[in-house]
């Protein structure tokens, strides 16, 4: 059998880490507060919302809620995030995405000042990671080097292979492994002979939006399979990238879903906001 990487374990962990390091800032004095904007009131971004607000009061954050109607124009959401960049008191700000239609995405990730921008999204906080400088890094891929490096594997020199190059998991999760060590291959839909490039992996990340997509076939036997990938299957149960039953007799380790990649995420956002505010002082 697997290992069976535990991302609600490992998620659980570092809560209770940041937990202690915001009750030890309190005490110096340093108070730890994010605002998070909601456009709209798409059902699935009410959930992560809802999510992050609870992690922050788990922890000792305090949470700033905006929630804004539909029709809320581009310039009014900028002018919203001008005002919380200049407050002292906010260290963190999110803007749930995707926003409407009729505002210009790129537009909010860029308006979001640098030292607040715990998502990672900012051209400035991407720039920093890919030429090894400090600054916020993407929450999916930074939690999965968390579960990897908890898990005791060890990335510095394995072969790493990514499905999928997004600006929020496949490319800085290709960045952060070669940071600590990978050799890293990017694949997309355009990939030739998708099956014998993975084939290689030692360490396998599936972020191709496909449910199931992911058999045995694309793994080497004994490979770590990290499925970043989110669906509801045809009875309405949460599956992932990878075919788990067909895949997991076969690799060394492997991330459930849900359980795994998930839970990390959300902790990697509240590391990020305790770090802005502990960089501030
Ligand atoms: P995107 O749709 O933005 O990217 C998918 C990538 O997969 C693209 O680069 C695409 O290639 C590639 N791709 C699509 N089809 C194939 C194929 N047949 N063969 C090879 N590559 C292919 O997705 P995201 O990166 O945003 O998300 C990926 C998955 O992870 C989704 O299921 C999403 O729900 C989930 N997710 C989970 C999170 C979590 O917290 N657990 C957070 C973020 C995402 P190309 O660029 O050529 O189009």
């Amino acid at each position: 059998m697997p290992q069976i990487i535990n991302g609600k374990e490992i998620s659980a962990q570092i809560k209770e880490e940041l937990k202690e390091k915001v009750a030890a800032m309190k005490e110096e004095g340093i108070s730890v507060c994010l605002a998070v904007i909601q456009v709209g009131d798409d059902p699935a971004s009410s959930v992560y919302v809802g999510n992050k607000k609870k992690a922050c009061a788990y922890i000792g954050i305090t949470s700033l809620s905006y929630e804004l109607p539909e029709e809320t124009t581009q310039e009014e959401l900028l002018k919203l995030i001008e005002e919380l960049n200049k407050r002292e008191d906010v260290n963190g700000i999110l803007v749930q995405l995707p926003v409407p239609e009729h505002i210009d995405e790129d537009a909010v990730i860029r308006a979001i000042a640098p030292e607040k921008d715990v998502d990672g999204f900012h051209p400035q906080s991407v720039g920093a990671l890919c030429i090894g400088q400090k600054g916020f890094v993407s929450c999916t891929p930074a939690g999965i080097i968390q579960l990897l490096k908890r898990s005791g594997i060890e990335i510095a020199g394995k072969e790493c292979v990514i499905i999928g190059r997004s600006n929020i998991v496949g490319k800085p999760m290709a960045l952060l492994l070669l940071r600590e060590n990978g050799t890293v291959t990017v694949t997309h839909s355009r990939t030739k002979n998708l099956k014998e490039v993975t084939k290689r992996a030692d360490i396998l990340v599936a972020a191709v939006g496909k449910p199931r997509m992911i058999t045995r076939e694309y793994v080497k036997e004994g490979a770590v399979v990290i499925d970043v990938g989110i669906h509801r299957n045809e009875n309405n149960k949460l599956c992932g990238d990878v075919d788990y039953d067909d895949v997991a007799p076969v690799c060394s380790a492997i991330t459930p879903v849900p359980g795994g990649v998930g839970p990390m995420t959300i902790a990697m956002l509240m590391n990020n906001c305790v770090e802005s505010a502990a960089l501030r002082q």
